[in-house]
């Protein structure tokens, strides 16, 4: 007789917690999962990929009206979005169908129902009322939205519910301009709803680098977008069809939706991990070690629930990293550096490395180069929209610290210069590649010209 029921018991079936179950039942392991919603998790069920779907949507209404500079004579064109947001949902269940069949086919055990732990090696399933054992359990739940506490809070929608929408909003508040934020007020925008993001702070993506922000919250005004800065909402009320948004310094926006985007928390409540030992931390995600072991032994967490790098390819890599220690006797931890990420904003962002910002803080030394410029395809159409490219350079060692791009396929481009930065990539190495021209990344290999910040002129009151 086994010790256990289960040599590995998941919690959640997204990125992190599927890959693991996989892997770990390809070494003998007996595996079992449980999903209290939908096989796939968030970044296929109401995240990335359904996000994504919708990005590309958005982006034909400028493409069309670009085209006719290109000689298309593009009449009567119409956007419907039922059709847009069916095969969006027709697409999920598709690959909610991949993900259920390819945890069949590794012989991975489903429950597809809530389950708790009940202590170190104890997981409750709550459907069953039943409670199993298992050596090791790994909690990969995920996380949920954020929603402020404003008063009628009850009538704000999140990212979540943008998915079920039967018809488009002709206008919506976003609060909040993060990743979340940004993406779908650009979603919306290019489908022709009216959008307007308030934000608590100076300047959107906090975090990013500094001439990124600028440059995607001057577009995107420049696209039609209210971006208002240093804005907090007080209130939020019904107001016939719509909503009225009250404001803390007295102004008021009207509105048919009003959507918050204001972070995610990781989905530990009523998990019963307090009760079996695991620590919290401040906003309720799992702490753990850097092999994502909790504080109780034979409990471990992967992805969002932890709040390291909230990105689905982490929670993957640290799905794998989990089975090669646990199950394959290969300590393996993960490299948090060069991960590059994309803001699916319109114009889009890519970016890899430090931020000018953070790279002044670290280094003695830092230089800066930057090419903002028109592409081509912008000099036919006459759009007026630009790209933006900065090196962040260490200019003792020469390493390249950071890649930022802002416009057409920055985030495709973010992905190959990771490669070159996490192998320790020199200005000098860049600057002996090759040009691919015509193209936007050549940029990346031609910049020569260190930029200087502006000194001020003599006499200067400025
Ligand atoms: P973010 O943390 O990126 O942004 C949250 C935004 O809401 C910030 O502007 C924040 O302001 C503001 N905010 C937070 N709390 C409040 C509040 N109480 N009242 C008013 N404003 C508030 O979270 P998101 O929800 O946008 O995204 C969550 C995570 O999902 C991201 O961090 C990212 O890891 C992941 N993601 C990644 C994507 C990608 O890779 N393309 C796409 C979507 C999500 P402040 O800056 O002042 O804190």
């Amino acid at each position: 007789m086994a010790e256990y029921d289960y040599d590995l018991f998941v919690i959640g079936a997204g990125s992190g917690g599927v890959r693991a179950a996989r892997l770990a039942s390809e070494t003998g392991a007996r595996v079992g999962i449980a999903e209290e919603y939908r096989v796939g998790g968030t970044c296929v069920i109401r995240g990335c990929v359904p996000k994504k779907l919708l990005v590309y949507g958005s982006r034909y209404g400028d493409e069309i009206e670009d085209a006719k500079a290109f000689g298309w004579t593009c009449d009567g064109v119409r956007f419907d979005w039922p059709t847009l947001i069916q095969n969006v949902r027709l697409e999920v269940d598709r690959l909610n169908g991949l993900y259920t069949r390819a945890l069949e086919n590794s012989g991975v055990d489903r429950f597809l129902t809530r389950a708790t732990v009940a202590g170190p090696h104890e997981i409750k399933i709550l459907d069953r009322d039943e409670t199993i054992s298992a050596k090791y359990i790994l909690v990969a739940t995920g996380a949920h939205p954020a929603m402020p506490e404003v008063s009628g809070r009850e009538h704000l929608i999140s990212s979540n519910e943008c998915f079920q929408l039967e018809a488009l909003p002709e206008s919506i508040v976003i609060i909040g301009a993060g990743y979340i934020g940004m993406e779908f007020a650009s979603i919306f925008a290019g489908l022709g709803v009216s959008v307007t993001v308030l934000y608590r702070g100076d300047q959107v993506l906090r975090g990013f680098d500094m001439d990124l922000r600028d440059g995607v919250a001057e577009a995107m005004r420049d696209r039609g977008i209210d971006l208002r800065m240093n804005t907090q909402v007080a209130s939020i009320n019904k107001d016939g069809d719509g909503y009225r948004v009250a404001l803390k310094d007295g102004g008021t926006n009207s509105a048919s939706l009003v959507m918050a985007a204001t972070g995610r928390v990781p989905n530990t409540t009523g998990l019963g991990l307090q009760q079996a030992g695991v620590e919290l931390g401040w906003n309720g995600h799992v702490v753990v070690d850097e092999y994502s072991k909790s504080t109780v032994d034979s409990i471990y967490a992967v992805g969002d629930v932890t709040d390291r790098k909230n990105l689905t390819p982490v929670a993957i890599r640290e799905g794998i990293a989990f089975v090669e220690t646990v199950f394959k006797d290969k300590p393996d931890t993960m490299d948090y550096d060069f991960i590059a990420t994309a803001v699916f904003t319109e114009p889009e962002i890519g970016t890899v490395g430090l931020s000018e910002e953070e790279a002044r803080e670290k280094y003695r030394a830092v230089d800066i180069y930057k090419s903002s410029f028109r592409p081509m395809r912008a000099t036919i159409s006459g759009r007026n929209e630009k790209m933006l490219i900065k090196l962040v350079i260490d200019a003792e060692s020469d390493k390249v610290l950071g890649i930022h791009l802002l416009g057409p396929d920055a985030a495709e481009i973010a992905q190959m210069a990771a490669i070159s930065l996490r192998l320790g990539v020199t200005k000098a190495q860049l600057d002996g590649t090759m040009a691919l021209h015509p193209s936007i990344a050549e940029e990346i290999v031609t910049m020569r010209q260190k930029w200087e910040a502006p000194k001020l002129s003599e006499g200067s009151d400025a």
